[in-house]
């Protein structure tokens, strides 16, 4: 898979060097979702948005997205911020409607990357479409080899816009993480797959907003390529992860702190 494309060659990232994906968990309202990204884009330089429509929750009853709505609030926040979005498919329909509304980036959820004929449904969804990225969510279990075969079936499908985001590892011990990093899996796949640009996200490893800052930092210590980090206009009040979700004004200081610093972990 020596042809997969570099970040700085997608069509959608224009700078180079470590990029910043960030927006709110899940879009809840058109209003809070422009808000939310006018914030972040007023506050720092960001390359692409995020949003989640369509959500995994662990449990029934808790918000499970806006759904085909919510495509129609991206094109709002594309047009009045001149921004790309990225947001979640799981199945074939998905990828048709974020597609057909002009979703610029794709990415894949770790309970989907678990499951190989979600992932065989989504590439081959993917058939014949050309030029959208499309990002791979390691799986909830720490399996090297089942992430490598999502990539390798997404690439299958013809896409050469592809990354991984590490957003760790579920684990039955009590840690201080919502998922154990667990780099050394990252730096495995990194190591199979040299050219494959690899972002992390630390709000999913991280869980709490304490740990956003400090996991972002060792991230970009590590040479991953970006970071993607849940924002929120106001994250205490947000309908899904609302402990793991910083402010626009925090993001930005995250972002600049990251840049200019190297940690001792
Ligand atoms: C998300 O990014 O909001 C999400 C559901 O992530 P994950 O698939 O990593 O749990
Ligand atoms: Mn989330």
């Amino acid at each position: 898979m020596k042809d997969i494309q570099s970040l700085e060659s997608w069509s959608v990232v224009k700078n180079g060097g470590p990029i910043a994906i960030a927006g709110p968990c899940s879009a809840e309202s058109e209003e809070q979702l422009m808000d939310t990204c006018r914030q972040i884009t007023e506050e720092i330089g960001i390359t692409l948005l995020r949003a989640g429509i369509w959500k995994p929750r662990t449990r029934p009853g808790s918000f499970e997205g806006i759904g085909e709505e919510g495509l129609k609030w991206f094109a709002n926040v594309k047009k009045e911020l001149n921004m790309p979005i990225t947001t979640e498919v799981a199945n074939a329909q998905h990828v048709e409607l974020a597609l057909k509304y002009g979703v610029d980036v794709l990415w894949i959820g770790a309970r989907s990357t678990v499951n190989p004929f979600t992932i065989q449904e989504i590439a081959d969804a993917l058939k014949g479409v050309k030029d959208v990225p499309v990002m791979i969510k390691n799986p909830i279990n720490p399996d090297v080899a089942l992430w490598k075969g999502a990539i390798e079936r997404i690439y299958g499908a013809g896409v050469r816009q592809i990354a991984g985001i590490h957003r760790g590892f579920s684990s039955f011990e009590k840690t201080q993480y919502r998922n154990v990093p667990m780099w050394k899996l990252a730096i495995a796949l990194k190591t199979e797959l040299p050219n494959l640009p690899l972002i992390c996200d630390p709000s999913h490893i991280g869980g709490t907003r304490d740990l956003i800052y400090p996991v972002s930092q060792k991230a970009i210590d590590l040479d991953f390529d970006g970071l993607m980090i849940e924002t929120h206009r106001d994250p205490d009040n947000a309908w899904s992860d609302a402990s793991q979700q910083v402010t626009p004004k925090r993001l930005a200081e995250i972002l600049n702190e990251v840049n200019i610093k190297k940690s001792t972990t």
